[in-house]
């Protein structure tokens, strides 16, 4: 098999994953094995120069549902860049520090600050984009393809601790977080259940993008928010001033974030939070690390698919060789 033929398999091959994933919630491989393929077809992009028409890697997310309303988000919903080991890292930190210092050239009267980064877990769950017309819950949305989500209102209001009206009422705000199953929630579903669900992801996933949101209320969702992803008017300086918002206005935060004014100590974070991943009541695939300045993010920007000032650092994958059960076992 040449190159050419090797590429066009896995785009092939990963669209199909793809499919499953996004738009069923029902993955044929487990996160592993989808990125050992990917990585192996962003190399071979590399190294071609040739990008195929459908290739899965200048796009975000899947295909939308039919049956639920098309909501275009205000402002634009990314992926992640992703760091496997710490090499990766590394490199991710170095394009960091050369795009700060080639600004500065640039603009010596207005320089950005050294960096410094706040980490927080990499919830595995479902994205959700909450919009806030003058305080009041108008539209939930799942990330969809990064510009349009599918709207899932009536099942995001099953989520008990998704505030309905905030006080900040100045307009449209957009909220971002992610949707998850508690585990020991899961577990007790599981004890009656006729049809056992196997893995949370999928199960909060399969749940929020249900036409008919009884049967979200029934696996009885939680969320984690990390995000305003729009605004009318306001801004913020940085991360912590936006977390300071986001719970002043009632929504729920991961009760770990943390800020770190250098690289190294986020390195030695990280293989902490790997060794307390297990005693977590929910399922995390990482950690992602982000620059905490608001000015520095928006000089660094986005490529076509994630910003340039966040990384996903990918732990282990758990499993790596199960083909998911759909007949048995339900999402
Ligand atoms: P991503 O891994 O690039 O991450 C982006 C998402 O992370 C965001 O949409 C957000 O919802 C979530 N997130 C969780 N915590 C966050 C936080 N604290 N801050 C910011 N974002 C946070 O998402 P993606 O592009 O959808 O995923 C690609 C990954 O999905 C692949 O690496 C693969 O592991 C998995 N995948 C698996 C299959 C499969 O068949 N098993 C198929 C497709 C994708």
């Amino acid at each position: 098999m040449d190159v050419n033929q090797r590429m066009e398999r896995l785009v092939e091959q990963l669209n199909q994953y793809n499919y499953h994933y996004y738009t069923l919630d029902q993955p044929l491989v487990s996160d592993k094995e989808y990125d050992v393929l990917y990585d192996e077809l962003t190399l071979l992009e590399t190294e071609t120069g040739i990008i195929l028409p459908d290739s899965p890697t200048g796009r975000v997310g899947g295909d939308l549902l039919k049956g639920f309303k098309p909501h275009r988000h205000l402002s634009s919903l990314w992926s992640l860049d992703k760091a496997q080991n710490e090499e990766h890292l590394l490199s991710w930190n170095n394009r960091v520090l050369k795009l700060i210092a080639d600004y500065n050239g640039k603009n010596p009267d207005t320089p950005l600050p050294a960096p410094t980064y706040v980490v927080e877990l990499k919830f595995d769950g479902l994205t959700l984009n909450l919009t806030y017309s003058d305080g009041q819950l108008v539209q939930a949305a799942t990330r969809g393809n990064g510009v349009v989500g599918e709207g899932i209102l009536a099942q995001v209001k099953t989520i008990r601790s998704v505030p309905l009206s905030i006080p900040y009422r100045e307009g449209t705000i957009e909220v971002q977080g992610e949707g998850i199953m508690n585990l020991s929630v899961l577990a007790k579903y599981n004890e009656t259940a006729t049809e056992p669900l196997k893995n949370a992801r999928n199960a909060a996933a399969g749940a929020l993008r249900n036409l008919n949101p009884r049967t979200t209320a029934e696996r009885k969702l939680n969320a984690f928010f990390y995000n305003v992803g729009y605004s009318d008017d306001i801004s913020f300086a940085d991360h912590r001033e936006m977390m300071e918002f986001l719970k002043d206005n009632r929504f729920k935060v991961n009760p770990y974030v943390s800020y770190f004014d250098s690289f190294d100590e986020v390195m030695q974070e990280l293989h902490s939070i790997s060794e307390s991943r297990a005693s977590l009541d929910y399922l995390i695939d990482g950690a992602v690390i982000k620059i905490t300045d608001m000015r520095t993010r928006e000089a660094l920007g986005y490529t076509d698919k994630f910003p340039r000032w966040a990384v996903a650092y990918k732990f282990e994958a758990e499993e790596t060789t199960t083909v998911l059960e759909s007949v048995t076992w339900n999402v």
